[in-house]
């Protein structure tokens, strides 16, 4: 059944070779029960690993059921090792998270894609561990591992079964109870291989085999092989498991595995977590402040141009002189050019209001009744400023909802006087609540007749800008040349320079370039949050490469029981998957949090896009699969019993 001829085995110890095979020919019959003895260092664990295709031999042929073994690709022999070869080790090997009926239905993991928990129940049973199918190995003594690791050995039906030294790290009730069992086994028809120092284990076989230096010294027949029972054999190459069912167990797996190492997994998830609010959150910051500062321009109408004087720009005393702005530009403007609607001078300052004991400075805006509507600030409380009350500068003012609670409190402020700069004001209305912008309080501000404050309060001669309201639109930039060229001819600046002379702003660019920069700014938000992102992705794969490490003995015995690279491979994808989609989903649920924190506590708009929450969950799983892939690889292709014999 089993065919070894002339096979070789040398290792490489830094500069030497150690041949531990030298020429081994053997063959082995079905139904046989094979102790192999010898001194230690003689080459007899070598020996098991080739026959159960854990190890391939430097040189030789080995042949099962005829089948030339070197000729088999990688995954035919995982296949191949679990359909034939049953394997005991010393060191039993065992899971130490799983149950012993989950370890004994780890191969079935492979050969048929879930944990049958009703064949290892069965192989269990046999091994008489019926009553401790739930425990884990660290709950069980040295026999009853063994036990649970001979279950598992049987549980995929093999062809031989293989056991290094099996009753090596075992007293001597156990040793006789795990014999009992092997023998018995063998009487049932299982083909049986023992390695073993003890000579009344060797009086035990039916044939008894001697190895020194690597070589066989002796071979004896002590008992005849009884008719050939030979036990069925799968010939069908690969019983691959159903693809997803497969996928489903591996995310069992992995998710058990991450419970299993809580504090872990957490700490792996915290890069990621982080960085997907750290995204989310700053997108909707972005966002929110976006449609903040939209709301607020869209509150001054988009056919709306501001002239300014352009004499900050021109330097030169004289020409500031020339240019500057006076009420008779702005009645000019509202009369001479087609398309204006209205127009609305206003001088700027600041203003020290005064009540009492209470004092508040604040911003002094010199208006005309068409402010009002142009800017939609019609007061709720009271009325605006009047034509009448302009033409004569009366004392009348109109406040802001901030300097009303500065300088009244709670108490009504309508027909209440107030000192403006030490002038005695009626206060005639209360602006309606803008809210804080992002640039400044909108309802700090306080509004009286435009020729009260430049004859009374300000002592200008001049205003500082004049909005002008198109009728629609498609004037705009018509409209904008017009009042440039009246302008420059009132006020005689030669057209050289009159580019700089004076500014005129439209509303919709000031809109676009504001929308354009926050837009910028939330872009630039994202990438900061993206680096973080990538960062907890690195963390990720440090994890998992140290997890890797780490159960490298893991890793070799799911081989040795018939894992394929590829399941193994799965396996670790499927747990970084896992990590960074919970990390994901955790991050989206913090940011969820914290954004309604902020806007709650500081007032800011926030607003959480479907799409930042998708992008950022499938980026933190991109991540997971790339940052996982690496190590997933490099466990998937160690040597099985490389992999198992690391410490
Ligand atoms: P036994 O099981 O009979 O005690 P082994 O098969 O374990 O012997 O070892 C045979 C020889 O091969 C020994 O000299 C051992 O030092 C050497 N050997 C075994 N495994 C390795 C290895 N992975 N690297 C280097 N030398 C090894
Ligand atoms: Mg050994």
């Amino acid at each position: 059944m089993l065919e070894l001829k002339d096979v070789r085995k040398s290792y490489r110890m830094g500069s030497e070779n150690v041949e531990a095979l030298r020429g081994v020919t053997l063959k082995i019959q079905e139904g046989d029960f094979v102790a192999i003895m010898g001194p230690s260092g003689s080459g007899k664990s070598t020996l098991m690993h080739v026959l159960g295709l854990l190890d391939t031999p430097t040189s030789g042929s080995y042949k099962i059921r005829d089948r030339e073994v070197a000729h088999y690709t990688e995954d035919e022999l995982a296949i191949l090792r679990r359909q034939t070869v049953g394997f005991i080790f010393q060191q039993f090997h065992l899971l130490p998270r799983l149950t012993a009926v989950e370890n004994v239905a780890l191969p079935l993991l492979y050969s048929r894609g879930t944990l049958e928990v009703l064949p290892a129940a069965q192989r269990l049973a046999q091994v008489a561990l019926q009553d401790r199918i739930k425990h884990r190995p660290n709950e069980l003594s040295g026999g009853q591992q063994q036990r649970v690791a001979i279950a598992r050995s049987l549980v995929n039906e093999p062809l031989i079964l293989l056991a290094d030294e099996p009753t090596g790290n075992l007293d001597s009730v156990s040793e006789a109870e795990i014999l009992r069992i092997l023998k018995e086994l063998n009487q049932q028809g299982m083909t049986l291989l023992v390695v073993t120092h003890e000579e009344d284990v060797g009086a035990m076989a039916k044939r008894r085999i001697r190895m020194k230096d690597g070589q066989i010294v002796s071979d004896e027949r002590l008992a005849p092989v009884e008719k050939n029972i030979s036990l069925p054999i799968e010939t069908q190459a690969a019983r691959g498991a159903p693809f997803l069912s497969d996928l489903t167990e591996h995310f069992r797996q992995g998710f058990k595995t991450l419970a299993g190492n809580k504090i872990r997994s957490l700490l792996s998830m915290l890069g990621i977590l982080i960085g997907v609010a750290a995204v989310v959150v700053m997108l909707a910051l972005g966002k929110g402040a976006q449609q903040m500062i939209e709301k607020q321009l869209s509150s001054l109408g988009s056919n709306l141009l501001v002239l300014r004087s352009g004499a900050s720009r021109m330097g030169g005393v004289s020409a500031e002189a020339t240019t500057r702005l006076d009420l008779d530009d702005a009645v000019t403007v509202e009369k001479q050019i087609t398309g204006i609607r209205e127009v609305s001078p206003v001088v700027a300052g600041r203003a020290q209001v005064a009540r009492g004991d209470k004092n508040w400075s604040t911003q002094l805006l010199g208006v005309l009744p068409s402010y009002a509507r142009m800017h939609s600030v019609e007061p709720e409380v009271g009325r605006f400023i009047t034509s009448e009350e302009n033409q004569s500068r009366s004392l009348v003012a109109v406040l802001g909802v901030r300097v009303v609670q500065e300088i009244f409190g709670s108490e009504n402020p309508l027909g209440q006087f107030v000192k403006i700069n030490r002038v005695n004001f009626q206060v005639v209305g209360l602006l309606p609540e803008k809210g804080a912008s992002s640039f400044r309080d909108q309802d700090d501000l306080v509004l009286v007749p435009l020729n009260t404050a430049m004859k009374r309060l300000l002592g200008k001669q001049n205003v500082d800008y004049i909005d002008i309201e198109a009728t629609d639109a498609s004037v705009l930039d018509q409209a904008q040349d017009s009042i440039l060229k009246l302008m420059l001819s009132r006020h005689r600046v030669p057209l050289s320079q009159g580019q700089d002379a004076f500014s005129i702003r439209n509303m919709a660019d000031i809109q676009n370039a504001l929308a354009e920069s926050s837009k910028t700014m939330s872009l630039l938000l994202a990438a900061i949050a993206a680096i973080s992102l990538l960062v907890g992705g690195i963390g990720i794969m440090n994890i998992m490469l140290v997890s890797v490490t780490e159960r490298t003995r893991e890793i070799g015995l799911r081989k040795a029981v018939g894992a394929r690279k590829k399941d193994i491979l799965s396996q670790f994808l499927a747990e970084s998957i896992l990590v960074s989609s919970v990390g994901g989903v955790l991050g989206v649920l913090l940011a969820w949090a914290v954004t309604f924190v902020i806007s709650w506590s500081l007032g800011w708009t926030t607003s959480i896009s479907l799409s930042s929450v998708i992008g950022s969950f499938l980026f933190s799983a991109t991540i997971g699969i790339l940052f996982g892939s690496y190590p997933a690889k490099k466990a998937s292709e160690l040597n099985p019993i490389d992999a198992l014999r690391s410490e």
